[in-house]
């Protein structure tokens, strides 16, 4: 077969909340591919990033786990699923449902969120089922809930083109959302759009921003809410907009109040002059739009900065109009459409809460036999409850929580103690794979189909080009199967669009099309239709057939009891640990352009590691000259949680006092290299979401 009758798939990149469109067309032997962007796909018209094209070189078989193994041997799938679903069913019926929980992730397609959801919450009757998304937007959603009164973006991509002025925060958007990055900087190519940045560290996206605000870490409600008492004050404050939609500003804007612009400044590190250029600049600029992504969200005040950032958009009116509005960008391929099934331990599915309307219609939906009937446990009290025994079996799907989790090695030591671990992944070398009691071979991507939902609510297909590897299975299939083995009913899918189609009805079920953020259109959807589906944004009426850009809340609408938007208070509060004389340092982490999590796929393809090549600590001269450090030297970073040696990067692009550390490198590949050995796993109290970019560490010479 020559190459030219290969057949080209069109599907989605598994890496960031881009959501790029791909079309692959696979060698032979499925070991590699020919990757390029989609020009079809709407949400990066034919672009694609170093990762997304190194796609075809992580195809590879090697490292893959091919069988089921079961304490350490080979097995097949009848004997480990019979096991699974035995000794999850003995566990519930000795200890109650709480005692197991499911771990899940950003990676999984939302057909498998769907089905762990309503397993774990319809049936088992826990909902302690959470996921690595917790650590990735958590905080967005529960800004979004208590301003809009429903975890709804309010813009979309496009917003972009029609942009003057993008706020970035929190976000080296040049590289981990490269795709958006590059689209931004063709507005400012064309129309002039300038480009702020808030971050402590100087990035490749500061580089290109016309005002960078070097910030403290930890200080942006601090920053926020000085805008918002600047913008409230100003010309660019929208009375009719306040009055008609809104409630809260007079308390919200007394509590941002309380900080005098002296006081912000001490408290940002930021001098009067760049709070005074920063504030004039977005009074001045309607088409105002803020983007921001972990450095927000990864705190322990972090709902609170969403909130923050929000206020100021309501104040102004500048919502759900082309060019502006707050804007959450996600880390996963597959962040939002799992927020959208329930893949949240504190949400039921489809936007539900637990309140009695919405259980009682859950319950009804899914003729669950015994519906959880509160939240369950976030991530990081998950793992406490696994650590001191009182949660007894664990699944894990599509995640390594044992080097990515902060605090890593307490986790990693609860993973080991449990009494019974079953983790479903693509390969067996994986830090937590290696724990498991029982690994069960999925299907990666490339091999699996469902959908995926991106950071501007499109959702898009994921199509399998490649047979499985070995004996994988898919993780709905598996799911389905260990259900039907625990004796219940309603997991008898044959496939993935009967799944799709299900969540579609539920989404719609008795809301009588009030609700914008159901995809009842898709109720009835066939195999075919499901094969054929172009990316489309919810909401999508029925009859409507064209994807477009849809946009919230220009009219209000929002989806509180009385329809208004909330301003919420907003009060400064300092991060959980601060540095003291044994941890005199912050220690800040995040992405590198050319690596994903913890590269079990990017790390499979040389080209990728040729940027950066190993795990590394970025600290200033000052602070190394004072250290007695050089560039290139090992340093021992330290928390009270834990350390890492890591290799010294001296640079000039961070603050006195703080410190940069990528988040890929875990165990496997440096075995005293693993960061989040050391970050901290204080979290916000709203959302549950730790506070990955602030942990005081002492620094010094190995
Ligand atoms: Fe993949 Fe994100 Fe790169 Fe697009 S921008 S190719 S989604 S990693």
């Amino acid at each position: 077969q020559s190459e030219s009758e290969l057949k080209s798939t069109a599907t989605t990149c598994p890496y960031c909340g881009v959501g790029c469109g791909v079309l692959v067309t696979p060698s032979e032997d499925g070991q590699t591919a020919q990757v390029k962007g989609d020009p079809d796909h709407p949400s990066n018209f034919g672009k694609l990033c170093s990762k997304g094209s190194a796609l075809g070189e992580t195809l590879t078989h090697e490292e893959r786990l091919l069988d089921p193994v079961v304490y350490g041997q080979k097995s097949d799938w009848n004997s480990a699923l019979d096991l699974v679903a035995g000794r999850f069913l003995q566990t519930i019926a000795e200890h109650g449902p709480d005692s197991v929980a499911f771990y899940v992730s950003g990676q999984c397609l939302t057909e498998d969120y769907y089905i762990a959801n309503k397993m774990m919450k319809g049936f088992i009757g826990s909902a302690n089922i959470d996921t690595n998304s917790r650590l990735c937007m958590a905080s967005s959603v529960a800004g979004h809930k208590r301003a809009f009164g429903a975890d709804t973006v309010p813009g979309c991509y496009e917003d972009l083109d029609h942009t003057d002025l993008v706020i970035l925060v929190g976000s080296n958007f040049a590289w981990c959302h490269p795709v958006l990055h590059q689209r931004l900087l063709v507005a400012k190519e064309q129309r002039g759009t300038r480009i702020v940045t808030i971050d402590p560290r100087q990035t490749a996206t500061s580089d290109a921003a016309d005002l960078h605000l070097p910030i403290k870490p930890g200080a942006d409600v601090a920053l926020f809410n000085a805008l918002f008492v600047h913008l409230s004050n100003s010309t660019a404050f929208d009375k009719s907009y306040v009055d008609a939609y809104t409630d809260g500003l007079e308390e919200a804007l007394k509590v941002a109040s309380e900080l005098s612009l002296e006081e912000v400044a001490v408290e940002t590190g930021l001098s009067i002059e760049q709070l005074v250029t920063f504030f004039d600049l977005v009074t001045q600029t309607e088409k105002t739009m803020t983007i921001y992504s972990q450095g927000v969200n990864q705190s322990s005040t972090g709902t609170d900065k969403v909130n923050a950032i929000i206020n100021g958009h309501l104040a102004t009116g500048r919502i759900g109009r082309a060019g502006m509005g707050p804007f959450s960008i996600t880390g996963q391929p597959n962040a939002m459409g799992g927020r959208e099934v329930g893949g949240l331990a504190n949400q039921l599915a489809c936007h539900m809460d637990f309140d009695a309307g919405s259980l009682d219609k859950v319950q009804r939906f899914w003729d669950a036999p015994n519906l959880a009937q509160g939240p369950g446990l976030k991530a990081v009290d998950m793992f406490d409850a696994i650590g001191n025994g009182k949660i007894k079996a664990l699944w894990v799907m599509a995640t390594n929580p044992a080097v990515s989790m902060p605090n890593a090695d307490k986790v990693r030591r609860a993973i080991e103690n449990c009494p019974f671990v079953v983790v479903s992944d693509i390969v067996e070398t994986s830090d937590t794979v290696k724990l498991a009691h029982v690994k069960l071979p999925a299907t990666g991507w490339g091999e699996k189909s469902g959908t995926v939902t991106n950071s501007e609510r499109r959702i898009s297909r994921q199509r399998s080009f490649l047979k499985p590897a070995g004996n994988a299975r898919h993780d709905w299939d598996i799911m389905c199967d260990i259900a039907r083995r625990m004796g219940f009913e309603g997991f008898a899918f044959d496939n993935p669009s009967d799944i799709f189609k299900e969540y579609a009805q539920m989404s719609a079920f008795e809301n009588n099309g009030t609700r914008d953020f159901d995809i009842g259109h898709f109720d009835e959807i066939t195999t075919n239709q499901y094969d054929d589906l172009t990316p489309f944004q919810w909401p999508l009426a029925k009859n409507e057939t064209q994807a477009r850009a849809k946009r919230f809340f220009e009219n209000g609408n929002f989806y509180t009891a009385n329809k208004r938007a909330k301003f919420v208070s907003t009060p400064v509060k300092a991060p959980a640990s601060k540095p003291n004389a044994e941890f005199e340092f912050v220690l800040n982490t995040g992405r590198i352009r050319d690596h994903w999590h913890t590269m079990t796929r990017t790390g499979k393809t040389q080209r990728l590691s040729t940027h950066i090549a190993e795990p590394f600590v970025e600290i200033n001269s000052r602070d190394a000259l004072k250290l007695g450090l050089v560039d290139s030297d090992i340093a021992i970073v330290k928390s009270k949680w834990g350390s890492a040696h890591l290799r010294v990067l001296v640079t000039d692009r961070l603050a006195d006092g703080s410190a940069f550390a990528p988040m890929h490198w875990t165990r496997r590949y440096a075995s005293k290299g693993c960061v989040d050995a050391i970050t901290s796993s204080n979290f916000d109290k709203v959302s549950g979401q730790p506070e990955m970019k602030y942990t005081p560490v002492s620094i010094e010479k190995f």
